[in-house]
């Protein structure tokens, strides 16, 4: 089983249905598919839930239910509670990077729960207290607090990038070896001259300006022959120019 598999997102009394719905999307967005919420609000816009969590909505089918937040997490093993305020034990809060890596290693064997407040209260102590961690997402001392969604999504986007589930693409192309950079040089120096962008007292130096550019960054093979190809062009150019004048 996938770590991700293993990680719980609970809400707790969430009031409005559109943040339901974007957490589903949010948790889609990071392979993670368990959602719980605790005590859900007979007044929940559930339109609007569906209407936020756009392709995810079976996210959103599949969530279960508690009536209680120590129901939701029972079987879990770590349990962190999100928070924006400081006081009450708060204060040795984690952020959500530091806590990634210890999330991870429990999820290895475990369930594990991400709690995350009611958007006007928060979580209330007793809640806290059922908690083995606390997490602060760092923000703005103007206005610490963040919405619901935005918190659940900074969490569990920390996870998904420590899972290094996403590996991002490489390049596929083939890195230019010695023998044809050089080619690709010696078509740029004769570009050079014949287009006059520099004289032969300055060339050198010239080249060993453009050397020190291309070297900052691995060139590849099409690389290469884009460039060499653009100086080719710029001398054939430079050549129908010159015969041109001639003709004058
Ligand atoms: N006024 C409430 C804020 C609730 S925001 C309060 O003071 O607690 C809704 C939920 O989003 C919070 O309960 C928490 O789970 C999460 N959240 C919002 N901002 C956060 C932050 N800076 N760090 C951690 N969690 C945060």
């Amino acid at each position: 089983m996938a770590v991700l598999d293993n990680i719980r997102v609970v809400l707790v009394e969430p009031i409005f249905g559109g943040n339901i719905g974007s957490v589903c999307r949010v948790i889609n967005n990071n392979d993670i598919t368990d959602l719980a919420i605790v005590k859900p609000r007979p007044t929940t816009d559930w339109d609007d839930a569906r209407k936020l969590a756009c392709n995810a909505k079976d996210q959103l089918d599949a969530r279960k239910e508690f009536n209680t937040l120590a129901e939701a997490i029972a079987d879990c093993t770590v349990v962190a509670a999100t928070s924006a305020r400081t006081g009450f034990y708060r204060d040795t809060a984690y952020t959500p990077r530091e806590f990634s890596p210890i999330a991870l290693e429990s999820a290895k064997d475990h369930k594990i729960a991400l709690v995350f407040g009611r958007e006007d209260k928060g979580l209330h102590n007793e809640e806290l207290a059922l908690c083995t961690h606390i997490i602060q997402i760092p923000s703005s001392k103007r206005y610490t607090s963040l919405n619901l969604s935005h918190a659940v999504m900074l969490c569990c986007h920390e996870l998904f990038t420590a899972s290094e589930t996403f590996q991002p693409s490489e390049e596929k192309a083939d890195e230019a070896g010695s023998e044809l950079r050089e080619r690709m040089f010696a078509t740029w120096r004769e570009m050079m001259i014949k287009t006059e962008f520099t004289h032969e007292q300055k060339l050198e130096h010239m080249m060993m300006g453009l050397r020190r550019i291309f070297s900052r960054g691995k060139l590849t093979v099409p690389d290469v022959k884009i460039l060499m190809g653009l100086a080719k062009q710029s001398i054939w150019v430079s050549n129908q120019w010159k015969k041109a004048e001639k003709h004058d």
